[in-house]
């Protein structure tokens, strides 16, 4: 018997997503610095190992190590000649540790430019990137996509088109990164719920939510119920992501560390549960033992 496909899976209760890659990389020996995303061609098994971390911890789906593997921000590495091969390699290391029962989600992050007139990026330069590195994850084997922590709204939006242009029937997940902003949320780029919630899913997502951001546990669960109630508003359809960072940053000797405990980070993912989001991940500073929580928490033996 074949696992459901991913789009009625998500419609069926609690679905976890992974924690954190780049700590994780560093964890088992990779210096600070290096392109996180090359090493699915040049150290797969370190990958894997992560990967495989997690779906112990019991995740449903783990995201490929592709974060920023897109043309522009593979160019800071003097890799942006890579992207099919550092993309396909990164989703069939996924692939490889979640086996034919879980599932894998083609990760994709912002370009790290401004669009014009803001900046220089024109609009059809970052939907052919998007497109190539979709259509690169997508011959690994991506079960469907996560484009996150954008906080553009022209750029998650051309983000999400090329996706589903190269995708086919592939789910679509789509989050941004919001910080406070007096009694509510917005994106760096000045980006509020309500404006991010109807856009993306006037895009045809399956799911919209939101990752990262500088905002404490107590504000991720306040930032839950602001965006459930705007996705009901307009869909019964949607569901609803959240990949709260394990709390704010706080500086020590100018490293950013997270320093929430496992068990506080479940008690909030428990919260934002129960406000109606499904769909539960960990971003900067959550690790396989914060996974292990939630899952313990929410009542899933791992
Ligand atoms: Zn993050």
């Amino acid at each position: 018997m074949g696992k459901v496909s991913l789009g009625q899976r998500i419609k069926e209760g609690l679905f976890l997503l992974d924690g954190a890659m780049g700590t994780e990389l560093i964890a088992r020996g990779i210096e600070a610095g290096t392109c996180n995303d090359y090493l699915n061609v040049e150290s797969p098994d370190t990958v894997l190992d992560v990967h495989t971390a997690y779906l112990e911890a019991g995740s449903d789906a783990v995201l490929t190590n592709t974060f920023g593997a897109n043309r522009f921000a593979l160019a800071r590495h003097g890799l942006s000649g890579k992207i099919e091969e550092i993309n396909t390699a990164g989703a069939q290391v996924a692939r490889r540790a979640a086996g034919a029962d879980r599932y894998v989600l083609g990760d994709i992050g912002p370009s790290g430019h401004f669009l014009q007139p803001l900046g220089e990026l024109a609009p059809e330069e970052l939907r052919e990137a998007f497109a190539a590195q979709a259509k690169a994850l997508l011959a690994g084997g991506v079960d469907g996509f996560i484009i996150e922590t954008m906080t553009a709204l022209d750029e998650a939006t051309i983000a999400i088109e090329a996706t589903k242009s190269v995708g086919g029937d592939l789910p679509v997940f789509a989050s941004m990164a919001f910080d406070r902003a007096g009694d509510g949320f917005r994106t760096m780029m000045g980006v509020d719920v309500e404006s991010a919630v109807s856009k993306i899913v006037s895009l045809g997502v399956d799911a919209v939510g939101f990752n990262c951001g500088t905002v404490s546990l107590d504000e991720y669960v306040e930032l839950a119920k602001e965006f459930v109630s705007a996705v009901r508003a307009l869909s019964d359809d949607v569901a609803v992501c959240a990949e709260p960072n394990a709390g704010k940053p706080e500086l020590v000797e100018g490293q950013a560390v997270y320093k929430v405990s496992p068990e506080d980070f479940a008690e909030a993912a428990q919260k934002i549960y129960s406000a109606g989001i499904n769909i539960i991940g960990g971003c900067c500073g959550s690790s396989p033992a914060h996974i292990e929580a939630v899952a313990t928490r929410l009542q899933r033996p791992s």
